[in-house]
């Protein structure tokens, strides 16, 4: 598989360089000069969640990895299911919170850690990476105790949930979390700044574990043929998709998904106030505003680090007649989300119900759509328990940490304190 750095295409590396690396040179993005589509799409879909995706993975990255270590990475990574849930006439929820961490980022963490831990050769690795709430949990969780890992956590103190904090600040061994007195942009900055000094990249080895990292989004294609799979079981039609998005990783993957040939009339990106890309489709302007924290937390990013992937997807494909469309959904609005669905008797929360209001929004008389369920209602208890006005229980996994002691160090958005701990702790 090659891919390209898309700031600096005469930059090139194969499948295994992009995941040991992350990002390229001034921190560009690796991504495919151009995707073959897949042969019979239509048998594909008949095969099973593992089976399918095996092929799928292997199709695009090709010859360079050996089957059977593709067929070992995909069983270990996907072991959890993602049910389409029927929500009403029109709509269903692919939830893709069934995995340890109670959201889908589970899929592309756990992929990413099988990955690295078969591509780094018994190498030290350090991943550094910055979450706005479920990525920390799922990377935390996919790397726990993996040799020659350690792994580096930066988030916005006080603007993730308790229980998303718990779940990954309170593993240890090595997994170190920070908590940053900023906004996940300014968390995001430092991780940039860290793989852009040259000679901290090297002592310590970084590595990014975020959305950025290719071998997630490929991991997250996958379970879109999942969706249009279990679709197809009571429809015969292209589903419309709407994905609620932060950084817009879930929604390249949708992207890479129908690029691949699966049939997907549209995608709505729908964002909560933090609506950059909605705006951009509309008016061509990019402009970043500051960002803003709402309920729907984990997609309060103003400057969505893959949308440059997207974009050039989008171009290539000459998508510019309504096959994206972008939707900005009010925190009042997502609220009522919750609560219609509530009253149709399926329990959501304020991330997927962004997506669940934008796709009602879209929809025609004629076509249905599934939204993407990207966490677990109880990993928002309080939120959601305001919202839908009674108790809602915790699953055993939140249960577990709810009590643990939080191990996170605090500290100021400044990259010098960062590295000078990172370099004493790890170095
Ligand atoms: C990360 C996250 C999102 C946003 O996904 P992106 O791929 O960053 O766009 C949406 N919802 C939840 C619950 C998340 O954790």
């Amino acid at each position: 598989m090659l891919l390209q750095n898309l700031k600096h295409p005469q930059q090139q590396v194969n499948f295994q360089q992009a995941v040991v690396q992350g990002l390229g040179k001034d921190r560009g993005l690796f991504f495919p000069p151009e995707f073959t589509a897949l042969n019979d799409v239509e048998a594909l879909l008949e095969l099973d969640f593992v089976s399918r995706s095996k092929v799928i993975v292997k199709h695009v990255v090709g010859d360079e990895v050996a089957p059977e270590v593709i067929d070992d990475v995909v069983e270990q990574a996907f072991n959890f299911p993602c049910p389409l849930v029927k929500v009403d006439d029109k709509r269903y929820c692919l939830e893709l919170f069934h995995g340890k961490t109670l959201a889908f980022k589970d899929f592309g963490a756990r992929f990413m850690a099988q990955c690295l831990s078969r591509f780094s050769n018994g190498n030290k690795v350090t991943i550094l990476t910055a979450t706005s709430g479920d990525t920390g949990a799922a990377v935390a969780d996919a790397f726990y105790g993996l040799d020659n890992v350690e792994v580096v956590i930066l988030y916005p103190k006080g603007r993730i949930s308790e229980l998303q904090e718990k779940l990954f600040c309170t593993l240890g061994n090595n997994i170190h979390t920070v908590a940053v007195n900023a906004d996940f942009d300014a968390c995001q900055d430092m991780v940039k700044k860290g793989f852009e000094d040259t000679e901290f990249k090297q002592a310590l080895a970084l590595n990014s574990a975020n959305s950025i990292n290719i071998s997630r989004l490929l991991a997250q294609v996958c379970y879109y043929f999942e969706a249009v799979a279990q679709y197809r079981k009571e429809n015969t039609d292209a589903p419309v998709v709407a994905v609620p998005s932060g950084n817009f990783g879930n929604l390249t993957a949708g992207l890479i998904a129908k690029a691949l040939g699966l049939p997907i009339k549209r995608f709505v990106a729908a964002t909560n106030e933090n609506d950059t890309v909605p705006r951009y489709l509309q008016s061509g302007q990019w402009q970043v505003n500051p960002t803003v924290a709402t309920e729907s937390n984990a997609m309060d990013v103003s400057d969505p680090s893959n949308w440059p992937r997207a974009e050039v997807l989008i171009e290539r494909m000459g998508w510019n007649n309504g096959e994206v469309k972008g939707a900005m959904v009010s925190g009042q609005d997502a609220r009522a989300s919750v609560q219609q669905m509530e009253a149709k008797g399926y329990l959501s929360e304020p991330h997927a119900a962004i997506a669940a209001k934008a796709l009602a929004d879209t929809l025609a008389d004629d076509e249905k759509g599934i939204f993407v369920g990207t966490a677990h209602p109880a990993k928002f208890k309080e939120v959601v328990e305001d919202i839908v006005g009674r108790d809602i229980g915790l699953p055993a996994e939140l249960a577990a940490v709810a009590d643990k002691q939080n191990l996170s160090l605090e500290m100021d958005a400044d990259f010098n304190a960062l590295k000078a701990y990172m370099l004493d702790k790890l170095g």
